[in-house]
Order: C-alpha cells, then structure tokens, then sequence
C-alpha cells in the first residue's frame, strides 16, 4: 500500500489511442442518467456493459432462429447449430486456440474452473500432490481448489507477492518440484489490476511436468491474450465481462488434455453410445457441453469478440493502460488516499483499488453513486488477499474501451466530496 505522490499526473486523453467518446455512443445504457446525473461506469471489473450489436443479436436470434441445436434436422436447428459453431470459431481466432474444438462454452470463469477441478483435478491430483496458486486469486480461483485438494489429499502452496501482487518468479520457480501438478493462476487480478508473468511461469511449470491453469476473467476482456504464445494448458473466462452476455463463458484447454480428460456434466448432447449401464462419450467440444447450451448467449459472445476486435485489442489494452496509470496518479495524489497494486507505470491494468482512511468504502461508494458514478466496494471475491493488505475492503473502479480520463476527474471529485461530506479532510 502506498500513499506517496505517484509522480506527474498524464495529461488528460494525451495519445488516447481510441476514440472512447465515439465508442461509448456503441452502448445504449451509457445515455442514461443516475440520481440525475449523467451515468458514469467505472465497475467494469464487476460486468461490462454490452454494445447495441450485442443486444441486437441476441433479439435476432430469438426472432429469427431460436431452436434446439446439434439435434434437429429442420431449417431453424440447422441454422441455429451454425451460428452456434461459428460462434466457437470466432472465440477460438480471438485466443488463438489451435483448434475451435479446444473451446468448451461454459456459464463463465466460475463454472469453468469448477468443471476443470472436477474434470481434470480428479483424475491427475492424487495425494500429496501440490497445486500451486497467489494469494491474490478470486475466491473462484481458489474455492474449486480448496474443495479438489480436500477430496484428494492434495495440498495447496501460496507463491508470495508483494502488496502489489507482483510474483516473485525467482520463489515460483524453488517452489516447482516433482510433487506440483497444476499452477493456477490469474493473468490479471481483479482487486490490484497487476497483471501475471504468466508466459514465464508457464514455461517454468511445464520444465517441471505441471499444468497450468489461468483465471483470464479479467484479462481476456482488456488485453490480447494468445494461448498457443503464452503457452498455457487452461484459460478461463466470462462473456459478460467483455461486452458480451451473462450466462455464457468459456474453457479453453490444449487438445491433448481435454481428449485425455472425463466430463464434467453428463447427460443428453455429450454421449456418444448410451446403454443401460453404461455410456461413451462424444468427440470435443461436445463432451463438455452436456444438456442444451446457452445458444443466445454463445452466438452474443461471438458478435462480442468481433466487436472488441474491430475496435482492436491492442488499442483496448493501451487506453486500459493509460486510464488505469491516470486513476493511480489523481487517486494517489488526493490527501487521506492510498491506492493498492501496482506503481501508474507497472505491469497494471485498468482495475484500481483504493481507500480513503477513516471512510468505510461502501460510505464512499454510497457519495459517488449519488453523482451517478459506478463503482465497487468490498472485499471483490478476494478475502485472502484483504487480509494480507490489511483492509476489510477497498473501493474498486475499473475501466472499459468506453470510460474516458474526464470521467476519472469525475472520480476523484466525488472522492473529494465524500471526504468533504464525512469530514475527513
Ligand atoms: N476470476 C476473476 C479474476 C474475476 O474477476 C471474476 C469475476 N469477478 C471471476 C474469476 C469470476 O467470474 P464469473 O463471476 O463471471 O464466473
């Protein structure tokens, strides 16, 4: 935690690599007012909102396509199964997975993880095994562990970070031994905005015979993330944090281990002989995919991914950067406001928590949503991490294509004002 001046602050939008003024207009809900005041979303970390083509494709599809897939021999299943398909596709070409095969829909990060703990951690942990996770992990990338280590004796380590969250490589790669198998996780953490050597500590756990397994909640949404570069066995993520719909997300997994793997969800879609006993199972992806999918919400995940790349992930990646270094900069800058995580100039996205000493966050939260400004407050799903930085909670705002540098200014007023009101300053 720091509460020193971070240096010079950016100038407001200077080589705004995108045009966020123009892109918000994309997004129907930022036209709205809250308590009067124009919407400002800064609780991006938390879900995005979602483009008008994403919304116009999903009513589309009920209007124009809805039917069950992969089963139905009439116009509508058939169309249906390749929107469907080419939706997968589509998923596939933005991670850069091998095969679309490789690309399992899931409900989000949370079911993904827990069919990955279930599918493949009970097959390969055995006990005494070490899987090797950060403090800094979502509770969805931890609890899954919890509960798979518990069930096979297995025992789980801790990498060490610092308060900012920054991996000790050099601690990562004594702690690799024989005994570790998996090493999950995150790429971006969503209460520091650090993001994870996870290239680098891909190639150290696969030297050591370990899987790995990333939490790309909140990085696949705000930066290019290329599976077959980094190198990762398992990639996690949600549609609804990347301008796609809720209720839809994905597991990417190489080839080799999802073939290798058991299902996660058994019933009808995922078999491919069933008798009375006993029943075999489908070819990928549709050995994962168990029961009806969730059809609209793949095919809004597709226009999605289309969406963020003709805007372009790089561009979206360096205006995350740039808000997020701007927030750190006027946010540590305020008297009575530390922020946690990363220096404006580290390896950080566009995730910055803070406090304001002697204001509980909800309190603050509570004056900024009456500017009509968005932002979270609490402990965000990571209470381990809390405890380590000693703090019950933080407040937390967190940026998309679509925030610009006059709406953080708008922050640090209603910052001010809620000190103003509290009488902290
Ligand atoms: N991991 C991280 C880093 C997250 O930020 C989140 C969402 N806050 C999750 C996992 C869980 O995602 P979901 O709730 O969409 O399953």
């Amino acid at each position: 935690m720091s509460t020193s001046t971070r240096g010079a602050v950016a100038p407001a939008d200077r080589a705004a690599p995108l045009d966020a003024v123009a892109l918000r207009r994309d997004f129907p809900i930022l036209t709205q007012e809250v308590r009067g005041k124009p919407l400002i979303y800064l609780d991006n970390a938390a879900t995005s909102q979602k483009p008008r083509v994403v919304i116009d494709a999903l009513r589309e599809y009920y209007e124009t396509t809805n039917a069950n897939i992969h089963r139905g021999i009439h116009y509508l299943s058939e169309k249906g199964t390749a929107a469907y398909e080419d939706a997968r596709v589509r998923v596939a070409r933005f991670i850069n997975a091998a095969q679309p095969h490789e690309v399992i829909f899931t409900r989000g990060t949370t079911d993904g993880i827990n069919m990955l703990a279930r599918a493949w951690g009970d097959e390969n942990i055995a006990a005494d095994d070490e899987i090797l996770l950060t403090e800094v992990e979502h509770h969805s990338n931890l609890v899954p562990w919890q509960a798979l280590a518990k069930r096979r004796g297995a025992r789980l380590r801790f990498i060490p970070t610092d308060d900012a969250g920054v991996i000790d490589l050099d601690t990562y790669g004594g702690m690799l031994g024989p005994q570790t198998k998996l090493v999950a996780v995150h790429h971006v953490s969503n209460v520091l905005g650090v993001i994870a050597p996870v290239a680098e500590m891909a190639r150290l756990a696969h030297e050591h015979g370990a899987v790995i397994a990333v939490d790309g909640a909140q990085s696949a949404p705000h930066m290019p993330v290329d599976v077959q570069a980094l190198d990762v066995d398992f990639l996690t993520f949600s549609g609804h944090k990347m301008a796609g719909p809720t209720g839809i997300g994905i597991l990417y997994g190489k080839e080799a281990l999802l073939d290798a793997m058991e299902p996660a969800h058994f019933g009808g879609s995922m078999i491919r002989m069933v008798e009375l006993e006993s029943s075999t199972w489908a070819d990928l992806p549709d050995k994962f995919e168990g029961g009806t999918p969730n059809i609209a919400g793949a095919i809004g995940l597709g226009v999605a991914v289309d969406y963020l790349e003709h805007v372009g992930m790089d561009a979206i990646n360096a205006h995350a950067r740039q808000l997020g270094s701007y927030a750190v900069n006027v946010l540590s800058d305020m008297p009575g406001v530390s922020v946690h995580g990363p220096e404006a100039d580290g390896e950080r996205g566009g995730v910055v928590s803070f406090t304001v000493h002697d204001l509980h966050p909800h309190d603050v939260g509570t004056v900024l949503d009456g500017e009509g400004i968005a932002i979270r407050a609490g402990h965000h799903c990571a209470q381990p991490l809390m405890r380590k930085l000693g703090v019950h909670a933080t407040a937390r705002a967190s940026v998309y294509l679509y925030n610009t540098t006059d709406e953080i200014d708008r922050l640090v007023e209603g910052v001010d004002k809620a000190q103003r009101f509290f009488g902290t300053i």
